[in-house]
């Protein structure tokens, strides 16, 4: 599965699951907005993700599920197990590393078994990840990934597109693969790598128009096992959880339920449809302005907002809404969504030339 694919998917609804496995990570990046580290313990039961995953049937799935962190590598069994019971329902998993395991010599036999069971791997890499573990010692353990069949990407980080760390490693990586191996670059922010892949879009000025949400789309399981609307930060982090960004939890619910309860919120639908920007300029005007995210953490409690949501986007009509939206999202390609949630001077890099096949000869490490 390449990246351009799974990036695809993103504003799809229910078209994936984004678990994260543990907040634990042996790197203590400067930028961590996680607050992992090695003394981090919190984590999903393992039992619990293991349910909850078995109940994808062929029928009713993710396309996609994708494992995160923390580092999710520092489960390496139940990275396994998990990607094996959601093959069996026909479900692809990707996982995104900070890839610790790059400063030792060769992949790691749990780790290289776990990545077997992989359809994607993503090496996160920025400035501060490269004060951990050296580039030249990621793009190795990536190389070794490739050659065990798996599709491979970077997670690149950096402050914008003036950034010149982003143009000195996108032109690493070009030359060091051949131009076959594709990047998602996002920008610095108040979320980290946890929100993974794209990032919920910028502050909206009022009278900017609708800007859907696609990070609405995907369900996510947070440290606690609470599976939430969206990957901001605040909401896998704080709790209460407002309510319409609430999905279940992995310990007693499972794929069906959660599922349906993110396809038939009719504020849901409308985050996903027209933003939450949007729907608070519309229906609550006297409300201040805050940033996109926080602006949607409190469309629950402004009662406009929440009758409006049943009015418009309830029963039949808000679902055709909902898909119509997204079909339109999808429809216009992973680079468009990278230019509105990433960095949009590099969108282009999600889909390499190559597709990773046919590599020309790669030559060793960094700044080569
Ligand atoms: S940014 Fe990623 S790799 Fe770095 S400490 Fe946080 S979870 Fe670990
Ligand atoms: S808080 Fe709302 S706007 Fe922000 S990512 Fe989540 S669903 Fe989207």
């Amino acid at each position: 599965m390449e990246l351009a694919e799974l990036i695809g998917l993103r504003p799809v609804p229910a078209g994936g699951v984004l678990v994260t496995l543990t907040r634990r990570c042996p790197l203590r990046c400067s930028h961590c907005s996680t607050g992992s580290g090695p003394l981090v313990r919190e984590e999903p039961e393992a039992a619990a993700l293991e349910r909850f995953v078995s109940s994808f049937t062929a029928a009713d799935r993710p396309e996609v599920m994708m494992l995160t962190g923390g580092e999710p590598l520092l489960r390496p069994g139940l990275v396994a197990s998990l990607a094996r019971s959601a093959r069996a329902a026909g479900t692809r998993t990707a996982l995104v590393s900070g890839m610790f395991f790059a400063r030792s010599c060769g992949l790691p036999a749990p780790v290289r078994r776990a990545v077997r069971t992989l359809d994607h791997f993503s090496a996160s890499l920025d400035l501060p990840h490269e004060r951990e573990v050296p580039r030249a010692a990621v793009f190795r353990a990536v190389r070794e990934i490739r050659e065990l069949g798996v599709a491979v990407s970077f997670h690149l980080t950096g402050t914008g597109e003036d950034d010149a760390y982003l143009a000195d490693v996108t032109a690493d990586i070009d030359r060091s693969f051949g131009g076959t191996v594709p990047s998602l670059v996002n920008e610095v922010r108040p979320f980290g790598r946890a929100a993974s892949w794209a990032r919920p879009a910028r502050t909206v000025p009022d009278g900017e128009g609708a800007l859907p949400c696609a990070m609405a789309a995907w369900p996510v399981v947070a440290f606690d096992g609470t599976v939430l609307a969206c990957c901001n930060q605040d909401t896998v982090d704080r709790r209460p959880v407002p309510p319409h960004l609430l999905l279940g939890h992995v310990a007693e619910d499972d794929w069906s339920a959660v599922r349906a309860r993110s396809l038939g919120s009719p504020l849901l639908r409308l985050v996903r449809t027209v933003g939450p920007a949007h729907l608070r300029q519309r229906w609550s005007p006297g409300t201040p302005a805050g940033s996109y995210c926080g602006d949607c953490r409190l469309l629950a409690g402004l009662p406009e907002v929440v009758a409006a949501a049943d009015s418009l986007a309830s029963g039949a009509a808000g679902a055709l809404l909902d898909l119509t939206a997204a079909r339109r999202q999808h429809g216009q390609g992973p680079v468009a969504l990278v230019r509105r949630h990433g960095c949009a001077a590099y969108a282009g890099l999600v889909a390499a030339p190559g597709g990773g096949r046919d590599p020309r000869p790669a030559t060793e490490g960094a700044g080569s």
